[in-house]
Order: C-alpha cells, then structure tokens, then sequence
C-alpha cells in the first residue's frame, strides 16, 4: 500500500503529495536518496534503496565516487534508476544534526533544492523525496519538515516538475510533515490544501 495517509496540496500547476509509505515502490520519474558522502550505500532509506535497485546501481555510485572524490552535504548527483521502477536516483546528502547552530537548516533546504535542479535537468516531471536526515543524522523531524516543505513550496512556483510526494517511512514523519504544510498553507499564498482548492 504506497498511497495510506495521502494528504495533497497545490501550488501553481504543482501537486505537493504526502504519503505514507516505501520509496523503493515509487513509479516517479525520480527518487531522491538522503545518502552519505561515501555513496557507497548505507542503512535506512540508502540501504533499501540499494537493496531494491540492485547491484548495477552501487556500481554507479562506485564509479561517481571514483571520479569525484565523496559527495559533501548539500549537494546531489543523479544515477539511472537501475532495477527501480523510478528512471533515476538521485543521490544527495543532509547534514547531519548537531546542535542547529552549525547551518544545518542552510544545508538541508540545499538537498531539496540541488536535487530539484537534477530533476529539472533530466526532464523529469514526477519526483519522490524522503525524509532527509530525519534518521541516522538526528534532524529534529518537525525542523526538518518546516525547512524541507517550505523548500519546495518556493522551487515548485517556477519549477517543470509537476508532482513532489513526500514518501514518509512511518505515522510519526507523516504527522510532522502534515502538520507543518498545514501551517505553511495558513501562511504562503498560493499554496492550498486540495481539499480547499477544490472548494474554492
Ligand atoms: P539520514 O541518514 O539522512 O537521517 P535515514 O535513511 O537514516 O537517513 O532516514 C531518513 C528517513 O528515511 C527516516 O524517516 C527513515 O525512517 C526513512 N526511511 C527508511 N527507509 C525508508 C524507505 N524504504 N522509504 C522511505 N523512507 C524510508
């Protein structure tokens, strides 16, 4: 079941999905992975994701990294999708939390911005993102949704991509982040609760 608790939201053309759910499911044209800056796979959501796509997708990264040196926080890469049903991966990694003074919000909002230019630049229109950093990095969930929300709320505007879903992993990140686009919707014009977009 990869649609429980499905809240959307509209902002200009754009549809903003939260769902319950596994990313690894996900028919987007992307996936996003909150990875770590070895790209050389992980636990949490970079663990299932490898699982899932198989081993043309490390060998991938391995190449990336073999190129490029390891990916630092804030920045994003793009791999093919491999055995997923998503076209494309792509790869980028949060901060990891320490106390909030150390521009972890900066570096955050950074992951879903650079991952959206990816997105942008290989034409897709449907891209999936899960919580990053909101596990092993120790992000304070309702942050983390604030900065991620409002991140994409503002790209979206003028963005190609139609859809953004939130894959949330468990009822906990999924009322964090229902929550917080409730609040921005109270506060960003344009941004509508499809619910009250339809009625109005
Ligand atoms: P980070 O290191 O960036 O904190 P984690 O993978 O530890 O990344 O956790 C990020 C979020 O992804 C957490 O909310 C975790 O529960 C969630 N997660 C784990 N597996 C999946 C999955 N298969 N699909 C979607 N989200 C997942």
């Amino acid at each position: 079941m990869n649609d429980a608790g499905r809240q959307q939201y509209r902002i200009g053309g754009s549809l903003l999905d939260l769902i319950i759910g596994d990313i690894t499911n996900e028919t987007t044209d992307a996936i996003v992975n909150a990875a770590n800056s070895s790209l050389l796979g992980g636990g949490g959501v970079d663990g299932a994701i490898q699982r899932a796509a198989g081993p043309l997708l490390l060998a991938e990264c391995k190449r990336i990294r073999a190129q490029h040196g390891p990916l630092p926080p804030g920045r994003a890469v793009a791999t093919s999708g491999a055995s997923l049903k998503a076209k494309h991966v792509i790869h980028t990694v949060g901060p990891v939390w320490q106390d909030g003074s150390n521009g972890e919000a900066a570096t955050l909002a950074s992951c879903y911005r650079e991952s959206m230019k990816l997105a942008e630049q290989l034409s897709c229109l449907s891209v999936s993102f899960p919580s990053i950093s909101t596990g092993a990095f120790g992000y304070p969930v309702y942050d983390a949704a604030r900065t991620a929300l409002a991140t994409i709320v503002e790209h979206l505007r003028t963005s190609s991509v139609k859809t953004v879903r939130f894959v949330l992993f468990d009822i906990r990140t999924h009322r964090a982040y229902s929550t917080e686009a409730r609040k921005l919707a109270a506060r960003v014009p344009g941004f509508q609760f499809e619910d009250d977009a339809a009625g109005s």
